[in-house]
């Protein structure tokens, strides 16, 4: 038997129906405030992530699911292309292809899935999905003002409260200016240099190539050593800790909780000032919910205009992972409204009456007319729906139809034309 490679699942009903209760809540949300889909493709140059994403951050230096390009045309081969481990390198790519700040789309957002060549656990796959969106714009457009942080982090609070997820924490941090993280890197790589062969052996690498990585290691023996290594906040200037206190300001005046974690830095290369994560008990060793950060030089290191962003990607599995315990799937899946039970020779009756109801908007399930009318009764049952209407060659003379609630085994005759307006009546709603 072939199975589905190890690291990636077949996400199957009714677990698809809180996906889609998830996503369309998100897109409610995310319409309040005004954000935009954007869709990119799966796929992009290796070089977008390298320069994006950052060479020496754990994803591209180990995590990216990398080919050459065999293509027809000459031009094409031998490219090197890459499954995108991330969407926010793709939107900026698209932001400045396509000159979105010239037609004013400044906040985008994209669903979709990602991959990474990771070990998959519990809560950590190799193709997973990312809920992502980003504020993007020429600092005319307000980009870099920390309102915008204190902006995205509520409409993510208030997206979590939408979903019914509490007791998550927002770790919240200031990384600094590009300027402000060389310093720091350089006090780190000095703070480093005695004691960088007591760590890993990633640790060793990143203490030399990319210090500010150590500061993401998650190897216990590594972390009393990690905390004596100096502190971002120790490096930030006037204008970052003025932008950092803004941030917490608003935060504070619109009610939103959170704690101040200095060791947060994110894994990802392009992040300038505020840094984030939301994480969850209920998730395990892995309980990052989402995270994000505000990445104000990106656009000019892909070779675009200056234009600060912020944004967040929230890992869609760990989401529903965490719902999963209070909503079950069942609860936000609409079941069948009714099942068409067709008697003999009745397939062409059943099939205009099952067209005729669904456009009324109801989930019709369609029977047999070969199945007998046990075997239809069953059939309802394991569907779940509400109703079974016979259709047999009386009802259909006489235009009026037996309708039956199957949970509560009463039945009634329904004139066709009073029909749907019944089956609505008694339908369930999900939720
Ligand atoms: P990152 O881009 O690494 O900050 O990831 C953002 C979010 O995506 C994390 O907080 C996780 O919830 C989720 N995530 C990252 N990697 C994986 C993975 N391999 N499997 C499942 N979720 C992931």
């Amino acid at each position: 038997m072939i199975k589905a490679v190890r690291g990636t699942r077949d996400i199957l009903p009714p677990d698809t129906a809180l996906w889609n209760h998830v996503e369309t809540v998100v897109r409610d949300v995310f319409r309040a405030y005004n954000f935009q889909e954007i869709r990119t493709p799966i796929f992009e140059s290796t070089e977008l992530f390298a320069r994006g994403v950052g060479e020496e951050t754990d994803i591209v230096s180990k995590e990216m699911f990398t080919w050459e390009d065999r293509g027809r045309a000459e031009s094409d081969k031998g490219n090197s292309l890459t499954l995108r481990p991330e969407a926010t390198a793709g939107i900026v790519r698209a932001y400045i292809e396509h000159k979105l700040g010239d037609r004013g789309l400044n906040k985008l957002f994209c669903i979709g899935p990602m991959f990474r060549r990771e070990r998959p656990q519990k809560g950590r796959y190799r193709q997973f999905y990312q809920i992502d969106a980003e504020v993007i714009g020429p600092a005319s457009s307000g980009s870099d003002s920390p309102a915008r942080d204190a902006e995205v982090l509520e409409m993510l609070a208030t997206l979590l409260d939408r979903l019914g997820i509490t007791g998550w924490t927002l770790e919240l941090n200031s990384v600094g200016n590009s300027a402000e993280r060389v310093k720091f890197n350089e006090a780190l790589r000095v703070a480093l240099e005695p004691l960088k062969d007591k760590l890993c052996g990633d640790c060793q690498r990143r203490a030399v190539a990319n210090p500010l990585r150590v500061l993401d290691c998650k190897v216990p023996e590594d972390q009393p050593i990690i905390d004596t290594l100096p502190h971002i906040s120790e490096f930030l200037e006037e204008d970052s800790q003025k932008h950092f206190a803004a941030v917490q300001e608003i935060l504070k005046s619109v009610g939103i909780e959170f704690t101040i974690n200095s060791r947060l830095v994110r894994g990802l290369d392009y992040y300038t000032r505020t840094a984030f994560e939301f994480t969850h008990g209920a998730l395990g060793a892995q309980n990052a919910i989402l995270g994000g950060g505000r990445y104000d030089g990106l656009s000019e290191a892909l070779g675009g205009p200056a234009a600060p962003g912020i944004g967040f990607a929230i890992g869609e599995d760990r989401l529903i992972m965490t719902l999963a315990e209070k909503t079950p799937a069942e609860s936000v899946l609409r079941k069948p409204d009714v099942y068409i039970a067709p008697m003999a020779a009745m397939n062409v009756a059943a099939a205009r009456l099952a067209r005729e109801l669904r456009r009324h908007d109801l989930v019709v399930e369609l029977g047999d007319e070969n199945f007998r009318l046990k075997k239809s009764f069953e059939a309802a049952t394991k569907a779940g729906a509400t109703y079974i209407l016979i259709v047999g060659e009386n009802e259909v003379k006489a235009d009026t139809f037996a309708l039956k609630n199957l949970a509560t085994g009463e039945q009634i005759q329904v004139p066709f034309s009073e029909l749907a307006a019944k089956i609505q009546q008694g339908r369930i709603q999900p939720g």
